[in-house]
């Protein structure tokens, strides 16, 4: 039964979320609890205090199932929220596909992607917490201005350590940063003993996040009115993302629809979660059962061919340890120009529901990802940013399949964010430009395995 669901799909402003899904709370199992590395016990609330707020770490092990979103987050959130829920069918059309494919657009927020959907609560708890000043790391720059923004919201300070390849290459979010009052630092910086000690290895290091993430974490553990913010991978950042979901629930009910497929790119597995989590609440509640597929870049395959097992979040080992799917610590990935999805390990949370066979995972090399996202800007009129063209390519993937077997599948994908500034690696990829790349197997598993050998031995 064909249906035809208008282009765009609103909701009105009084019809906003009011509250963020915990998926926690419905686990068919738990997840193994985060590690202290000096003790191998399960960390305490103390453990993190020296980092984030009470509020923060209160939501990072919470098993309610819903959290209060906060009035002050909610008025910030109207500057651009409830999100448009697209219908693609100018795409659709291209395709030929009797597919029906939706995509829920994050780019319509300040910084162009989902990542104010939790900097804007982080800053405010740590306002209230008392907090002056938050520290973070930045890749090619989506986090850093969506915590730039925050901050500029709620008065806090906001330094920032970009990754020095996207530093020196892409500008403009720098001053994108600037422009919301942050202050940027190349990572590795001499700022910090954690820059210091890969610069005294390495003089022309180029940087990754996970070295960005030592230096920031160093400088807010160390002062008492400074706390560091994460843009992905905890469980609280996923909690706060969910509310992209919430909202695509309520507009594919309006016009009649129940996804069969969400697709979702994955760095640390925010913007994917946060779609995937309230669906997969209604599938173990038995009203509807999409299947939930994670893409990610085959030059950075945690999911698909990282480990399971505890490692650090970071590549100097300061943080706790995460039970997760990891391509080791101190793994520096190709630079691919999907920037945001070159993190060695996976979010805890998506891990778990990997390992449990809750959700699928795939990778995408660059090419086919770029094809699908010039497929997508010359049909829908949005140039994706380089991560969400790997949702799209397998979204497109699927919709092929469709036209093989006449299925009508409906396919819903976050549109995580748009690429105005990645603009050079569109220019690349239409000289002519992107190269390829994966991994073999054997090569990998043998630098994984030995990343993780160098961890304390947890008892
Ligand atoms: C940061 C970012 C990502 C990757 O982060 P996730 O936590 O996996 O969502 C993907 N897309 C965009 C546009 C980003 O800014």
């Amino acid at each position: 039964m064909p249906r035809t669901a208008d282009h765009k799909i609103l909701l009105a402003e009084s019809e906003m979320p009011t509250r963020w899904y915990n998926v926690l709370h419905d686990l068919p199992t738990p997840p193994p609890p985060v590690l202290h590395p000096g003790t191998g016990q399960p960390v305490g609330p103390e453990d993190l205090a020296p980092l984030f707020p009470m509020d923060l770490i209160l939501q990072e092990v919470s098993q309610d199932q819903y959290v209060e979103i906060p009035g002050e987050v909610l008025d910030v959130y109207r500057l651009w929220r409830p999100s448009p829920l697209f219908r693609a069918h100018r795409l659709e059309k291209a395709l030929g596909t009797p597919a029906r494919i939706y995509y829920k657009y994050e780019g319509v927020s300040p910084a162009g992607s989902h990542k104010p959907n939790t900097a804007v609560p982080q800053a405010f708890y740590n306002k209230q917490a008392g907090i002056s000043k938050l520290t973070t790391e930045t890749g090619a720059g989506q986090w850093g201005t969506a915590l730039a923004f925050a901050c500029s919201q709620y008065d806090l300070e906001c330094e920032v350590w970009q990754v020095r390849a996207s530093y020196d290459q892409k500008p403009y979010r720098r001053i994108m940063i600037e422009t919301f009052g942050g202050v940027v630092h190349p990572s590795p910086s001499d700022l910090t003993e954690a820059g210091r000690s890969i610069l005294a290895q390495d003089p022309n290091s180029t940087g990754s996040l996970g070295i960005a993430i030592s230096e920031a974490v160093e400088v807010a553990a160390q002062r008492g009115d400074t706390n560091y913010a994460l843009g992905s991978v905890l469980n609280h950042v996923l909690l706060h993302q969910t509310v992209i979901g919430e909202e695509a629930l309520l507009q594919l009910a309006m016009v009649g629809e129940t996804p069969d497929l969400l697709v979702g790119c994955t760095g640390g597995g925010s913007n994917f979660g946060g779609l995937a989590f309230p669906f997969l609440r209604e599938k173990w509640a038995g009203r509807m059962s999409p299947v939930v597929r994670a893409v990610e870049p085959s030059s950075c395959p945690s999911l698909t061919q990282g480990t399971y097992a505890y490692d650090f979040g970071d590549t100097l080992g300061m943080t706790p340890l995460m039970k997760m799917h990891t391509l080791g610590h101190d793994f520096i990935p190709d630079p691919i120009h999907a920037g945001g999805l070159r993190y060695h390990g996976m979010s805890p949370l998506i891990s778990h529901l990997y390992e449990t066979g809750e959700i699928e995972a795939i990778a995408k090399k660059q090419s086919e990802c770029f094809a699908a996202g010039v497929l997508f800007a010359r049909t829908e009129g949005i140039i994706p940013a380089p991560e969400p063209t790997h949702a799209l390519a397998a979204a497109i993937e699927e919709a092929h399949r469709c036209t093989e077997t006449g299925e009508e599948k409906v396919i819903l994908t976050a549109l995580c964010g748009h690429g105005h500034l990645d603009l050079a690696a569109y220019d690349a990829y239409l000289r002519g430009e992107i190269t390829d790349h994966s991994w073999d197997d054997a090569d990998l598993q043998a630098a994984v395995a030995a990343a993780l050998t160098r961890l304390p031995s947890l008892a």
